[in-house]
């Protein structure tokens, strides 16, 4: 059997898994998903017993992250059994146990969070208005996420805001968010809009590069470089004015996937070894089959010799299929 740490054909280790626990989600953000999005019956989602024994195989390759996510984290009703029993495994080999969420459950979880380790999350909020919110994720729910926020900071969890950076959607709304969230001391990561899985809207009509935005921060603030890396495609500056952070993932205007140390699995096991390309291997055959430890070293393998150097979104023509048609919400964002 082989015990190797993961490493892909172009050196890169891979430290980083990201899980995605259920497709489902109590939001429809029209970005991510459609109205009448069709989800998966629930035999074809992987076991809370076999997440946790992906998981675990991963750890022994050499994984020391795991961020659990999506569709929404927090409406899988196992999902504190997943991660108290994940939590065991922090300090021997895996360093951190995270979740990205809309924080919409986040209130009533906050404090069991903090209590079985978990140290900082990433909530997913693309404004602070009401009305627009409700257009934005097609639900009424910004108080329940506002008080999520606040529950998950007075139990000692730290946050980071990602927001979806949308023309003429939150476009003018992005540096008064950012400050009323560095006012709470909550550091932003701006998102360019990704073209992936269909959806009832074009996907040109929401791209807005971060360039611009960009721009119209340093209008109005002066951004201070800064050495802050995560490994990931983030690239960071300090608002001199707030002392708070902004991060910058801009997949289609920057290329960030040299630093690539990270794969995803979706909730029915399927690794996919790069967020743009389709691309995968089925683990769950692995888990389910006969020798299922052997079985899934040598699909790791496998996925390690695939994983591709880079991604090729392209979001410049109007009307063109998404380049990857499944959602984010099957691979997590
Ligand atoms: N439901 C959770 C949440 O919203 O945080 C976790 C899953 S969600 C798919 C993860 C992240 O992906 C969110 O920050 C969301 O804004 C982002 N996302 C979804 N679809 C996207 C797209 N097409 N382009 C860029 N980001 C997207
Ligand atoms: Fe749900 Fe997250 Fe997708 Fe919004 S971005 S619909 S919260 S999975």
């Amino acid at each position: 059997m082989s015990q190797q740490f993961l490493a892909d054909s172009f050196g890169r280790a891979i430290t980083y898994l990201r899980l995605s626990v259920t497709d489902r989600c109590d939001l429809r953000c029209t970005y991510c998903m459609s109205e009448a999005m069709t989800f998966l019956p629930k035999r074809d989602v992987l076991s809370l017993e076999e997440l946790e024994r992906l998981s675990v195989a991963f750890i022994s390759r050499g994984v020391r992250k795991i961020r659990l996510t999506g569709g929404e984290p927090l409406v899988r009703r196992d999902i504190m059994t997943l991660l108290r029993r994940l939590s065991r495994r922090l300090g021997t080999g895996l360093d951190e146990i995270t979740l990205t969420t809309n924080a919409t459950q986040l209130a009533r979880h906050a404090d069991e969070l903090a209590d079985i380790g978990v140290k900082r999350i990433n909530v997913s909020l693309d404004t602070l208005d009401d009305a627009k919110f409700k257009r934005l994720t097609r639900r009424a729910m910004l108080g329940k996420v506002l008080n999520g926020i606040e529950a998950a900071q007075a139990a000692g969890l730290k946050i980071k805001i990602n927001t979806v950076a949308l023309k003429g959607v939150n476009e003018d709304e992005i540096p008064s968010l950012i400050d009323w969230a560095h006012q709470r001391g909550i550091d932003v990561t701006l998102i360019e809009v990704m073209p992936l899985g269909e959806i009832e809207e074009d996907r040109v009509d929401q791209y807005l590069p971060l360039t611009a935005v960009r721009d119209a921060l340093e209008a109005r603030w002066t951004l201070e470089p800064t050495a802050l890396k995560t490994g990931g495609p983030a690239r960071y500056v300090r608002v001199a004015e707030t002392g708070g952070v902004v991060g910058f993932i801009s997949p289609l205007t920057n290329n960030f996937c040299a630093d690539c140390n990270r794969v995803r699995i979706t909730c029915t096991g399927k690794i996919y070894m790069c967020l743009g390309h389709d691309d995968h291997i089925d683990l769950r055959a692995a888990l389910r089959g006969q020798q299922p430890d052997e079985a899934l070293n040598a699909a790791l393998d496998a996925a390690m010799a695939r994983k591709p150097e880079r991604h090729d979104f392209d979001i410049s023509s109007r009307g063109a299929a998404p380049a990857v048609t499944r959602h984010m919400s099957m691979t997590g964002g």
